[in-house]
């Protein structure tokens, strides 16, 4: 096995393993979990992985039986990871998404299952959201990238003229041949939104396929959980304050068979003239979301968490919490830092410790 493809291996026990969300906001970080009767699971080990993947440091933990099982499954699910990231990546001129972007807008296009679930669910996500989450966004998102690396803002002429081909409704899905076709010449698909939910999602079922069912995938700002560790109720999940400056405790959850999706301005930003620009867009008008904010979804599973945190990272407010209302199993915690400080808002079916300790 190649270096890339064998995962390391940090020894267990761990004191406190941190999601790496340091740079998020709100802060969310796991601890370990209550426990039940211990017996019924003993043998079962803790073991923890991680290698980039993804653009990220991908972190796999999982409870197996033994060393071997444990590092044979990880080894399994970081291989999948990187075909996802072959497939999903816009930053790869060889990925299946870069040449779909390329040819795509000639004729219809073949695609993998997986491309195409992926830009299905994306498709749906952005007739919730009414073109907040579009990943058509491409044109204009690879402008901001140049902005940051420049340390300055994007020709506003370029701008209009990327925003002219961005447009969900110009992506055209026929599931019986599975092909896609983009209706606009120049259109370019950016997955940045989704496709991490959804490769955390993957890498668990994969775990889950090899008798492993009490794992967590964490991928940057995503984060997949399986069933509870054994002898725990469930995964600890800690949810601090935005503001460092509020005295109160951070809120826990304990929480099992969910993801968690974290998208705020915390990771990669522009910071100009004392305005700080996100790597968000909002697809109306092109421009990158401005402020200090983040977004915190629980949902079912990844691939929702992940694009609904950037759906309502972009709408106002209420709208982004009514969103998270009208969907079964989805919750919002929202951050935004106004003139009047760090405000919080929880939609109704977050989890009662942390609505009460943000409010
Ligand atoms: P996330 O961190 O999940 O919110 O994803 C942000 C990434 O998704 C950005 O770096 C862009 O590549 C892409 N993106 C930015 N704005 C949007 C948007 N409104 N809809 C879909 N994708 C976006
Ligand atoms: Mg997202």
């Amino acid at each position: 096995m190649s270096s890339t493809r064998n995962p390391t291996l940090l020894h267990p026990p761990f004191s406190r393993a941190l999601f790496p969300a340091a740079a998020l906001l709100p802060l969310v970080a796991l601890l370990p979990a209550p426990g039940l009767a211990k017996a019924e699971h003993e043998g079962f080990e803790r073991f923890e992985f991680s290698l980039p993947r993804m653009g990220t440091m991908a972190r796999i933990e999982l409870y197996a039986a033994d060393r071997a099982r444990a590092t044979t499954a990880a080894a399994a699910a970081f291989d999948r990871l990187e075909a996802l990231e072959q497939i999903l990546s816009d930053y790869r001129e060889d990925s299946e998404l870069t040449i779909l972007s390329r040819e795509g807008a000639s004729a219809p296009h073949a695609v993998s299952p997986e491309l195409f679930f992926v830009l299905d669910r994306s498709l749906y996500f952005s007739r919730l959201s009414g073109g907040a989450f579009d990943v058509t966004i491409g044109p204009v998102v690879q402008l901001w990238r140049e902005a940051r690396r420049a340390g300055k803002l994007p020709d506003s002429a370029a701008l209009a003229r990327a925003k002219a081909v961005v447009g969900y409704q110009n992506v055209v899905l026929d599931p019986t041949n599975r092909t896609v076709f983009l209706k606009r010449a120049g259109m370019k698909l950016d997955l940045g939104a989704i496709a991490k939910g959804y490769a955390a999602d993957q890498a668990l079922e994969l775990l889950r396929s090899r008798g492993i069912s009490s794992a967590l995938v964490a991928l940057g700002g995503e984060l997949a959980l399986g069933a509870p560790p054994p002898d725990k109720t469930g995964w600890r999940v800690v949810i601090g304050s935005a503001d460092a400056s509020r005295s109160a405790a951070p809120c826990t959850l304990v929480v099992h068979n969910v993801a968690l999706s974290t998208s705020g301005d915390g990771e990669q930003f522009l910071d100009l003239n004392g305005k700080r620009y996100s790597h968000v867009i909002n697809p109306a008008s092109g421009a990158a979301l401005q402020g200090r904010a983040s977004t915190t979804v629980i949902a079912p599973d990844g691939t929702t968490a992940d694009a609904l945190a950037t759906a309502i990272s972009v709408l106002p407010v209420r709208d982004g919490i009514r969103l998270a209302e009208s969907q079964r199993g989805v919750s919002a915690l929202i951050v935004r830092k106004t003139e009047r400080g760090w405000q919080h808002f929880t939609s109704r079916g977050f989890p009662r410790p942390c609505r009460e300790m943000l409010n």
